[in-house]
């Protein structure tokens, strides 16, 4: 089916193709009419498969086909999201769409200052993205005023349940209109979901897509065996092997992500960290690096990690070893998304056995065990102290320019004297701009990427454009 069956106003039509969808994804397909029936809907869906604009179309479409009554200017949709990571993506998301419309849009979400969010909120701003506890502090503060609502989404509701949100979202959903149209997102229905969709909607339509592959089954997998004195050496070793293009590494904690991260940076490895101690503009600017492929590897803790869309993820690092079976699959499900290529490698200490076994009876199959032949942990000695967080963009252009390292294209990686040894012969290695190609991956884009023009600017650099001799940025990911 062609995008314009749907019946979406032209000029979101135009948008949507302008970003290269050439038809709707089942979700979009099943959830999009009745949506705009104005009718309550529950999409069983899961990230990638093109929910968000499965609500953000037609709720794009309703607001430019009317204005809110008497010319009155106000907040018409509200969507609620558990993360800021996820917020971010989805105000991309609208302001794509809505590129050919004039409709405002604002985020609030915690972590940065309030003063922008409440002048967007007092300006009577059409379209709010938000996470649920500021949102419940600035309803404290008198700055929502929610007469004009119409739509209101809960994305993710899966997760928000999760994440202990909900008596913030029934808070929420208490405070807004009786008559307007709710739609929920979940990756599963749940009881508890049910139980939510019960209170919360009237006589909801449930769209369903089937599930995804399941990651366990089509992801390549593999565990190493490794004390835990040398998980960094591994890490390192790892590292040498350039078709590990963009990595996601998951440490289990924050401090032991800035380790990682340290120890990374000092060899030369373009590293940035996701977790919560860091600031939100940190934590964007850190996205924004590794989907535009400005660094190599992104070090990560679980809940920092969710629900984050990241095209061509070439391999996940279990760094630490999930406890929980859940987290496993999840973890890994942030490679090969697009299309079944990447492979998700854990190190296990002996002290994950237990949980490696229980994981392997989860997901009713083993992993199978890899020898490094030819790893020498002595090798990788550490280098010297070197603060990531405080280096400018760029740093690592510099670095790699710096006597007696590698000059090609500005890509950085792993290249103290010791390593370079102990580097395999040169095949594969970049050619002038730096980039290995790596197995397989597609290294254009058949889409054009998302317009910048209606791109918010975030404080703190997060929006700065990525350095010369960056790789082309990773494309926006849809898939499964
Ligand atoms: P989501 O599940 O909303 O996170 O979407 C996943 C990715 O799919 C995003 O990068 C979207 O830009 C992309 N996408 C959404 N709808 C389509 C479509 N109809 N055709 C191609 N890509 C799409």
């Amino acid at each position: 089916m062609p995008f314009t069956a749907l019946g979406l106003e032209p000029r979101i039509t135009k948008a949507v193709l302008e970003a290269g969808y050439t038809e709707p994804t089942p979700i979009q397909a099943k959830a999009i009419p009745p949506v705009l029936q104005g009718r309550d809907v529950i999409g069983i869906a899961q990230t990638g498969t093109g929910k968000t604009a499965a609500f953000v179309l037609p709720i794009l479409h309703r607001l430019a086909a009317h204005g809110a009554p008497m010319g009155r200017r106000g907040m018409r949709a509200l969507i609620v999201a558990p993360t800021r990571e996820l917020v971010v993506q989805i105000e991309e998301n609208v302001r794509k769409y809505a590129r050919h419309l004039r409709i405002r849009v604002a985020t609030v979400y915690g972590g940065v200052g309030e003063g922008p969010q409440k002048t967007a909120l007092r300006a009577g701003t059409e379209i709010v993205i938000a996470t649920p506890g500021r949102l419940i502090d600035l309803m404290g503060q008198g700055y929502v005023d929610f007469s004009l609502l119409e739509v209101a989404v809960l994305d993710e509701a899966d997760r928000m349940l999760d994440m202990g949100f909900i008596p913030a979202v029934r808070r929420i959903v208490g405070a807004l209109p009786k008559k307007r149209q709710t739609l929920m997102f979940s990756a599963s229905l749940s009881k508890e979901i049910e139980a939510l969709t019960g209170e919360m909607l009237t006589k909801p339509e449930v769209v369903q897509v089937g599930r995804r592959a399941n990651p366990a089954e089509s992801v390549t997998q593999f565990v190493i065996e490794v004390p835990k004195n040398d998980k960094l050496a591994l890490l390192q070793h790892l590292l040498l092997d350039e078709k590990m293009d963009s990595v996601l590494v998951f440490s289990r904690t924050k401090h032991g992500a800035d380790k990682i991260a340290r120890r990374l940076s000092s060899t030369g490895v373009a590293t940035a960290t996701l977790h919560s101690n860091r600031s939100q503009n940190q934590r964007l600017a850190a996205l924004k690096a590794f989907k535009s492929g400005e660094v190599r590897v992104l070090v990560a803790t679980d809940i920092a990690a969710r629900g984050i869309d990241v095209e061509g993820i070439s391999h996940v690092v279990n760094f630490d070893f999930p406890p929980q079976p859940e987290d496993y699959v999840h973890r890994i499900g942030r490679t090969g998304r697009a299309a079944a290529i990447g492979d998700a490698i854990s190190f296990v200490m002996p002290d994950d056995h237990s949980n490696l076994r229980a994981l392997e009876r989860f997901i009713n199959r083993g992993i199978p065990r890899k020898r490094l032949d030819g790893f020498d942990p002595k090798k990788y000695e550490v280098g010297p102290p070197v603060s990531f967080d405080d280096r400018p963009r760029g740093s690592f252009q510099r670095r790699n320019n710096a006597p007696g390292r590698p000059q090609a294209g500005g890509r950085p990686h792993a290249s103290s004297g010791r390593q370079s040894a102990g580097r395999p012969a040169s095949s594969g290695r970049p050619q002038a701009g730096g980039r290995p190609q790596s197995g397989g991956r597609p290294q254009s884009s058949p889409r054009p990427h998302a317009t910048s023009s209606a791109r918010p600017q975030h404080p703190g650099g997060a929006s700065r454009p990525a350095t010369a001799g960056a790789r082309s940025p990773r494309r926006e990911r849809f898939g499964r």
